[in-house]
């Protein structure tokens, strides 16, 4: 049996265990079965197994446990936008190593370890998250990955103890944040009633990246079309640029409402780097391999 079932199988008992003697939910139940593995309580099935077959493993089984949840924020990253942002980084991080990446939204930190699986050299990984139950499943992965990380638990608005980092990645929430006394210290708490949450992780984003550094962002597709737009284009262009927006295939989302786009800034707050282009592209269906290749050698020569 290939590893990735293997894994998968083992924390699927464990999983199905909890959930069925009522001890909590599928998703407590693959903590359950994660922290067995991790205590030595149980060996995990396939020692030698590398670590995106162990990421993939844990990630069908929370896929399973999300799907019977019914938290809405229980979203997690799915591959096929992981795989996109991975190349991305990898293009753009260029061989440099050390590098630290930070994802200020980082859920269950499916698409933070998929990134930095992709890299070579060492990772620092940091992540945030007001979410306990997958603050503990993100940090459990990463002792399974063998992957260094600091996670936050707190709302990622506020302040954070982090030296500015190289990379932001983060899938943003998308909606309205409900804190509005602390939305009104941000310059993009906009005219609307309450702020739009994903506009504020971008302003806070900022803060927390390097002089240089660039920052992925999976967004809304309209973000560019919203009312708010103008005070976000302000915002961007005080802290640095927009380098490029990848428009992604509408079938990888459930509905053109929730189709989102890829977009890279950097910070240059000092206006010191040479200006580009802004790459607009629009990512090819997966299965076109052809389209694939082209959208790939498209990136390379823009890079
Ligand atoms: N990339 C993640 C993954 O692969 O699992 C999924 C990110 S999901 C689209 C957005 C995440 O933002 C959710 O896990 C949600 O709990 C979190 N979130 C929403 N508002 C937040 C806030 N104010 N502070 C910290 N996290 C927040």
């Amino acid at each position: 049996m290939h590893a990735v079932e293997k894994y998968f199988e083992q924390l699927n008992q464990a999983a199905e265990q909890i959930e069925q003697t009522g001890h909590g939910t599928y998703l407590e139940g693959i903590v359950y079965g994660l922290e067995r593995w991790l205590s030595g309580a149980e060996e995990c099935p396939i020692i030698e197994a590398t670590k995106e077959e162990k990421r993939r493993a844990i990630q069908l089984a929370i896929l399973k446990g999300m799907r019977k949840s019914s938290q809405p924020n229980h979203q997690m990253t799915p591959d096929s936008l992981g795989m996109i942002m991975a190349f991305l980084v990898q293009e753009l991080a260029d061989g440099k190593g050390n590098v630290r990446l930070f994802d200020p939204a980082i859920g269950t930190g499916n698409l933070l370890f998929t990134v930095a699986n992709h890299l070579n050299g060492d990772v620092q990984l940091y992540g945030s998250e007001v979410d306990e139950l997958l603050v503990q499943l993100a940090s459990q992965t990463a002792e399974i990955l063998n992957q260094p990380i600091e996670i936050f638990l707190q709302d990622s608005l506020r302040p954070f103890l982090l030296d500015p980092v190289d990379f932001i990645i983060s899938d943003l929430p998308v909606g309205f944040y409900p804190d509005d006394a602390h939305a009104d210290t941000f310059q993009l708490r906009g005219n609307q009633k309450h702020a739009y949450a994903h506009h504020l992780f971008i302003e806070q984003s900022f803060q927390y990246t390097k002089e240089g550094g660039q920052l992925f962002f999976l967004v809304p597709a309209d973000l560019f079309s919203s009312p708010e737009a103008q005070n976000l284009h302000q915002l961007i262009s005080t802290q640095g640029r927009l380098e490029a927006v990848f428009q992604l295939p509408e079938a990888l989302f459930k509905n053109k409402s929730a189709a989102k786009a890829l977009i890279i800034l950097r910070k240059d707050t000092q206006m010191t780097l040479p200006k580009k282009d802004v790459l607009l592209a629009q990512v090819p269906t997966l299965s076109n391999r052809k389209g694939m290749e082209l959208f790939f050698e498209k990136v390379r020569r823009w890079k």
